[in-house]
């Protein structure tokens, strides 16, 4: 089972060839970052024209790394949604095109869907298990029973985690994208700042990081005022702890109620070393639960997780026709079967 993964829903052109859904061949990821961060965040526009300028050498590449002919493939896997309608359009119509060319079946996968699926390419998944999602656009607690069915127990009610970061960042007058200079700085800083944490309701597993990132904001913007310094050191270690805190408790709690056997991290915030540090001291403790923490080069995008989740979309008989277009706004409940 020979995958072909293509991901261009933000500002990553990214090519994957996948054997038997676990084995990667290739993994081929052009980033966009250098062009965007002079403007300080991914700009849709210039995204859809560097994805347009990158698609095909990126797709080229991954097969000469695979060693492949595409006549050699079983099917070709493509980020459907969510994402920016103009950058997963490129990808969609590449996918298109090369399962036109070749007489090759078409596989729609979701953005997060392929993230959890990274984890696949890392070690076997053990049902039921439970994924922390933790990316620029979305943070969300997804429960599997089984392989390809997600149950979303709790998502942000504003936020992203990795949005507060990058919009916390910036305030900071740190480069885009802040998640990783914050991460870096907070090590070097004491929490010493009490900002708050978003529980919401009793029981509830939704997020919320906008009252955070206000916090912070304004808290910078007094002591502007005041004309004292804050040490940014603190303010990040104070922000991550808050974040950490928050994502991991809820994370246990989910652990207990659900019962399940594996957790895995996933998505860009999944590089959080105070996340992932904290996370794996937590799930320790509760004994037997399995935890999966990709390594950095699978938390960010990448297409080798949409090959990986392509593969047993694959085999669940989950197909497209050549009518398949972009969805930004696409559900991953809607994949369940
Ligand atoms: P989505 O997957 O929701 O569509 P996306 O694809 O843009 O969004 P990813 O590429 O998965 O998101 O992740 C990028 C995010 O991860 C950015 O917000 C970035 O700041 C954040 N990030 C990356 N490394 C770290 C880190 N070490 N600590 C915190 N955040 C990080
Ligand atoms: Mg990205
Ligand atoms: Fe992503």
């Amino acid at each position: 089972l020979y995958i072909l993964g293509i991901e261009t829903s933000c500002d990553e052109t990214a090519a994957a060839v996948v054997k038997n859904g676990t084995q990667i061949l290739s993994n081929v990821v052009a980033s966009q970052i250098e062009v965007h961060k002079r403007y300080g965040g991914v700009v849709p526009e210039i995204a859809s024209r560097q994805h347009v300028e990158q698609i095909t050498i990126v797709i080229e590449e991954a097969m000469r790394q695979a060693e492949l002919n595409f006549s050699d493939l079983t099917g070709v896997a493509v980020t459907q949604g969510p994402g920016l309608v103009g950058a997963l359009l490129i990808g969609v119509e590449a996918a298109k095109t090369l399962a036109f060319a070749h007489s090759l079946p078409l596989i729609p996968v979701h953005h997060i869907a392929g993230h959890i699926y990274a984890n696949r390419l890392v070690k076997e998944m053990t049902f039921p298990l439970l994924a922390l999602v933790v990316s620029g656009g979305h943070t969300e607690l997804v429960y599997m029973k089984e392989h390809g069915h997600f149950k979303v127990i709790g998502e942000t009610r504003d936020d992203a985690a990795g949005e507060a970061y990058d919009k916390v960042a910036r305030v900071l007058s740190m480069p885009y994208p802040g998640g990783p200079h914050i991460d870096r700085l907070a090590h070097e800083g004491e929490a010493n700042i009490d900002f708050p944490r978003a529980w919401l309701e009793e029981g509830s597993y939704d997020f919320s990081f906008s009252g955070l990132k206000s916090a912070v904001i304004n808290t910078v913007h007094n002591a502007e005022q005041r004309g004292e310094t804050i040490e940014p050191a603190d303010l990040a270690a104070s922000f991550q702890t808050s974040v950490v805190e928050v994502l991991v408790e809820k994370t246990v709690r989910a652990v207990q109620e659900y019962q399940v056997n594996q957790v895995i991290l996933a998505g860009g915030v999944a590089a959080n070393k105070g996340l992932r540090n904290h996370l794996t001291e937590r799930i320790a403790e509760l004994g037997n639960v399995d935890l999966v923490i990709p390594p950095m080069n699978l938390c960010t995008d990448n297409a080798a997780m949409i090959a990986a989740c392509g593969s047993v979309f694959f085999e669940k008989g989950i197909r497209a026709d050549l009518s398949l277009n972009a969805n930004p706004g696409l559900d991953l409940e809607s994949f369940n079967r």
